[in-house]
């Protein structure tokens, strides 16, 4: 019998491949002596393991290209240091093993780094990463971090962070399955980003056997272990079927009576922008630049690779819609350079644009290359701040974009309730909303978007996370001026029709759901969507309001 596990399905379609694990950090290995005479085999084992490790180290970036290629180059170089290689042999000379002498010589380098003042203490990470590689490699268990393999895999993991996966092989990932995580933690955002089913929430996730063959239905969240052939075969064809049939339709986003819906794309970079073309998008509602700045764990990147990057992204929609989010610092995206070590509660801190005003010289570098990539290109630029919590803030970020000359449309994210409830005064700062549903349903429920426990108030069916959509979209209607979505609410259809029936003016969400919201908006009436949308509302509980708007969509 297949056994079957229940999770929560955040990214559409269907993986069967076999389970990798993504390593934990390496354990301390045991304090053991050895005798004299095994001296120089546990030696030329240690040599080895650094040796390949740097080996390791360069193919990855050799891969990565760009300025990972530097930062791996210089952690290969560290591996293969010839001061931590002479003391690694000193240490074993007197006894320690292979392992323990490496985590040893490591643990003197990295405390003499650490002391050396800001530059070398940043690289603190990078030497530690070298050691739990060098000792996950001499004690035989799996390699912190990515998997290593040549075969595509289903990645199963605690939770993911962006930082994990930046490196990631995306054409060995066929899906993701974790343990924690809601349906707006990063690892929902990555799969869909990539276009890759994914299940999160999912209880005991971290102890699937290595190897052993999943099957993940990123709709329903079910993860069958070792499914049958027949099942396997039965699941790849249900799924490919429906596919196709969405493949099928294209064109601008509208409902079924011509109410048009611009149905944009959300991105993290120019590797994103094929698989958003791919799927119809008629622009960029959502471009997450962190990971531009996570490139460098020291230092925000020069003007001038911004430049390059950003001018990647507006080349590929000419006259289309591109909204850029300034950089978003903080809680669930830290960044060594910006973001301070020691909050007690970082989703409450200094976070998203008041980060960016903490430090207003990488604000103004973002908005001036932004300027120059826009330069000469018949784009329609837009730029937004993340986590604007009143007019203040909006005032603040609109006079930023101002003090350098920006053309460019410039608009506040609704993250926090408090945003949504005073839209109308925001409005009067600038020119367009987008709400963040993710973050807007961790404040409105004080649930916290990277604890799977807490999933459930994280549901964006929830009714109070419609009243607030609801809010901030009828100041806008009242105004006349945008009102987007552009957090994951975006990506389920049939919640997508009850945002355009509460008012929601543009929809944003990770490529691969493009197809969905376009086909559940093209059989449904505005009036329709806008019935649903009531409906939604009256509910007490999120299940209550996915219900009751499925039945009015269904003109049950
Ligand atoms: C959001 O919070 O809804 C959002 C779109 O931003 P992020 O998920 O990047 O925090
Ligand atoms: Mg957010």
């Amino acid at each position: 019998m297949d056994e079957t596990l229940q999770g929560v399905g955040v990214s559409h379609g269907v993986a069967i491949g076999p389970v990798r694990h993504m390593g934990t950090a390496a354990l301390e290995p045991p304090e053991e002596r050895i005798p004299v005479e095994r001296a120089p085999q546990e030696q030329a084992w240690a040599r080895q393991a650094l040796e390949a490790v740097a080996a390791d180290l360069r193919a990855r970036g050799n891969l990565a290209g760009g300025e990972a290629q530097a930062v791996l180059e210089a952690q290969a170089l560290m591996a293969l240091d010839p001061e931590l290689g002479a003391d690694v042999r000193r240490r074993i000379a007197v006894g320690s093993t292979a392992a323990r002498a490496v985590h040893d010589a490591v643990a003197s380098f990295r405390a003499v780094l650490a002391a050396a003042g800001d530059y070398l203490a940043g690289r603190v990470a990078d030497l530690d990463d070298v050691r739990d590689r060098t000792v996950a490699r001499l004690l035989g268990v799996p390699m912190p971090g990515v998997p290593d393999s040549d075969e595509p895999y289903v990645l199963v993991a605690h939770d993911l962070a962006p930082a994990d996966t930046a490196l990631l092989d995306r054409t060995l990932v066929l899906g993701f399955v974790t343990e924690e995580g809601g349906p707006t933690s990063h690892s929902a955002i990555l799969a869909r980003a990539m276009g890759v089913p994914a299940v999160v929430a999912l209880p005991g996730a971290t102890s699937l056997e290595e190897d052993v063959v999943v099957a993940v239905d990123g709709s329903t969240g079910e993860v069958v272990v070792a499914p049958s052939p027949e099942l396997r075969a039965e699941l790849r064809r249900a799924a490919e079927e429906r596919r196709s049939a969405l493949a099928s339709a294209s064109g601008p986003g509208r409902t079924s009576d011509g109410h048009r819906v611009p149905l944009l794309a959300n991105i993290g970079g120019p590797a994103d922008v094929a698989a958003a073309l791919r799927a119809g998008a008629e622009g960029v509602g959502l471009f997450r630049t962190e990971f531009l700045f996570m490139e460098d764990s020291e230092r925000a990147p020069s003007e001038d690779r911004q430049v390059e990057a950003y001018r990647e992204v507006l080349e590929a929609f000419p006259e289309g819609r591109v909204v850029v989010r300034v950089l978003d610092a903080g809680a669930d995206k830290p960044l060594g350079f910006l973001t301070p070590a020691d909050e007690p509660n970082p989703a409450l801190g200094v976070r998203g644009l008041r980060t960016l005003l903490d430090h207003p010289e990488v604000l103004r570098t973002q908005l001036r290359a932004l300027g120059r990539a826009a330069e000469g290109l018949p784009v329609h630029l837009e730029v937004m701040a993340p986590m604007v919590a009143d007019r203040v803030d909006a005032r603040a970020f609109a006079e930023a974009c101002r003090s350098v000359g920006l053309r460019a449309a410039c608009g506040a994210m609704v993250e926090v309730p408090a945003a949504a409830l005073r839209a109308r005064a925001v409005l009067q700062e600038v020119e367009f909303l987008s709400l963040g549903t993710n973050d807007l349903a961790q404040y409105a429920f004080a649930a916290d978007r990277q604890v799977g426990a807490v999933a459930r108030l994280q549901d964006p069916w929830q009714p109070a996370l419609l009243d607030l959509v609801a809010a901030a979209a009828g100041a806008a209607r009242e105004t006349g001026q945008g009102c987007g979505v552009c957090g994951e609410a975006a990506a389920d259809p049939a919640l997508a029709c009850v945002l355009v029936g509460l008012g929601v003016t543009s929809l944003s969400m990770g490529p691969a759901a493009i197809p969905y919201v376009r086909s559940a908006l093209a059989r449904h009436t505005l009036a329709q969507c806008g019935r649903a949308a009531a409906a939604a509302r009256a509910a007490d509980t999120a299940e209550e309001a996915r219900a009751a708007a499925h039945q009015v969509l269904s003109g049950e």
